[in-house]
């Protein structure tokens, strides 16, 4: 049972947070020497260390601190001078160790925000802590009709995952959203992945898990001024199922509350093929994890000339760089967020420097490529054709070499594989005929053929024309420049 998403907003409020689980980029795992490559054959990359055998001794991945540290300051948070590991105690098959280290209440980073942009607005999203942690390993369930645990026949585990630098970044309860909400947190989440990329510490591929987001909802009857009770719903694996899982949560929230009753404190699994959640276990309270500094390890205590120096190499943030392309490209917050959303910022930069206008770049990877990127199924900088290539199609439009259906065939052309630009002109003869002889004769045979077309025009129904320029662009198989073949026309008809 659930209600309409419009009408549980019209009497609740909702809050939600986002915890995201980021595999760092290292070569090696977070406290041994092991390999870290994806998709290795199964326990091939473990040691003594991560399958947790009695006597070995973990060691800190001084790269995996680093890339925390940078991952705190683009995220605005305060470093910690000093600080410890911990061990959060459970048992779970795919964790040798039978604990995590992790850390509890002594974070790297704390206190921090993000500020993402959504319809044109810009919302602060408050962080509550960057920390660092290993991975789990991977339960396998072979068998069963889903993978799944239930009917299964047996189960395999994979530990090469157990170890991984994994950093878990909490964002504060974020309110007063409201019909936004999905959209700020698929927003933030998005944002995130985007800082993420520019710091160059992962490669936050959501669909092998290298990025993963555990999001938590409640709602408040409005004007109460109280919070609700959160579920936290595990494992939302795409931007998409970030924002669908917000909202399938206010919805089945507000038919519970509807009736009276209360929402219960759990942990849910979102479903990608129906975009709803499912109860799973209720959720563990911090102290049922006996968390207690980890003995093994000594505290980690960055140097603050080690913090700078980190601090001065961050690479331009994605807020930076959307400041300077809006200014330098006089572009909308509404534009930005367009381009952003097709992924084609990249391209588009790269073709600017390739010498095509701002406006030129973001009509051919918005309009054309875009679309056949859709069409194909990927993203539009998948697609087989270069910004360089792109500038030059803009650029023989702009020199009137080429019309724009002229240009969308050279395009056809280059994602086709027949070669740069010039070459497909060449072989395919896509050239705009310039030659107004030629084109004069095309129009002689249009004026001829429409007798009472001319004559309309010559009556000062001017629009008429458009009838001749058409004739024209088919005699020409389209290769005439329209604008030239109107001037030409009314020349001939007004002498
Ligand atoms: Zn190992």
């Amino acid at each position: 049972m659930t209600v309409m998403y419009e009408e549980a907003l019209q009497r609740y409020e909702p809050v939600f947070g986002i915890e995201t689980h980021v595999e760092l980029g290292t070569r090696t795992k977070m406290f041994c020497g092991c390999i870290t490559t994806f998709g290795a054959e199964p326990n091939s990359q473990t040691c003594p260390v991560c399958l947790g055998l009695p006597g070995s001794l973990p060691v800190v991945n001084r790269l995996a601190i680093e890339y925390t540290i940078k991952i705190g300051l683009a995220l605005n948070c305060t470093i910690a001078s000093w600080c410890r590991f911990a061990r959060k105690n459970y048992f779970y098959p795919d964790m040798p160790k039978n604990f995590q280290i992790s850390q509890y209440d002594e974070p790297l980073c704390t206190d921090g925000y993000l500020d993402v942009l959504v319809g044109g607005k810009t919302v602060r999203v408050g962080i509550e802590r960057v920390h660092l942690e290993e991975d789990t390993g991977k339960s396998l369930h072979i068998g069963g009709a889903t993978g799944r645990i239930h009917g299964a026949e047996y189960s395999l585990v994979d530990y090469n995952r157990a170890g991984i630098p994994l950093v878990e970044i909490v964002t504060k309860p974020v309110p007063g959203t409201g019909f936004l909400a999905p959209e700020v947190a698929r927003a933030y989440v998005t944002e995130l992945r985007d800082v993420l990329r520019a710091l160059d510490v992962s490669d936050v591929r959501m669909e092998e898990g290298s990025l993963r987001c555990d999001v938590n909802t409640s709602l408040s009857a409005r004007g109460s001024g109280e919070w609700g009770t959160r579920t936290e719903t595990k494992n939302v694996n795409s931007l998409r199922s970030v924002e669908r899982a917000v909202r399938s949560e206010i919805s089945r929230q507000a038919a519970v509350l509807d009736t009276g009753a209360r929402v219960i404190q759990e942990t849910r699994h979102f479903h990608e093929d129906t975009g709803v959640t499912t109860s799973g276990r209720s959720k563990e309270e911090a102290q049922d994890y006996r968390y207690f500094p980890e003995p093994d390890l000594v505290p980690v205590a960055p140097a603050e000339p080690w913090v700078k120096s980190i601090a001065a190499s961050l690479p331009e943030l994605p807020a930076a760089r959307r400041a300077r392309l809006i200014e330098s490209w006089s572009l909308s917050d509404l534009e930005f967020e367009a381009l952003r959303n097709v992924g084609a910022l990249d391209v588009v930069e790269a073709t600017v420097a390739a010498g095509a206008s701002p406006a030129d770049a973001r009509k051919w990877w918005l309009g054309e490529l875009a679309r056949r990127a859709n069409d194909a199924g990927v993203e539009v900088s998948a697609l087989p054709i270069t910004p360089a290539a792109v500038a030059r199609v803009a650029a023989l439009v702009a020199a009137g070499s080429l019309n724009d259906r002229l240009a969308r065939q050279v395009i056809e052309g280059v994602l086709d594989g027949e070669g740069e630009p010039d070459e497909v002109v060449a072989a395919r003869g896509l050239a705009v005929v310039s030659d107004d002889s030629a084109l004069l004769s095309a129009i002689d045979e249009a004026i001829a053929a429409n007798p009472d077309v001319t004559a309309r025009i010559r009556d000062g129904k001017v629009q008429a024309a458009g009838v001749l320029v058409g004739a024209v662009m088919k005699a020409t198989r389209g290769k005439a420049d329209a604008a030239r073949v109107h001037e030409l026309i009314m020349e001939r008809l007004s002498s």
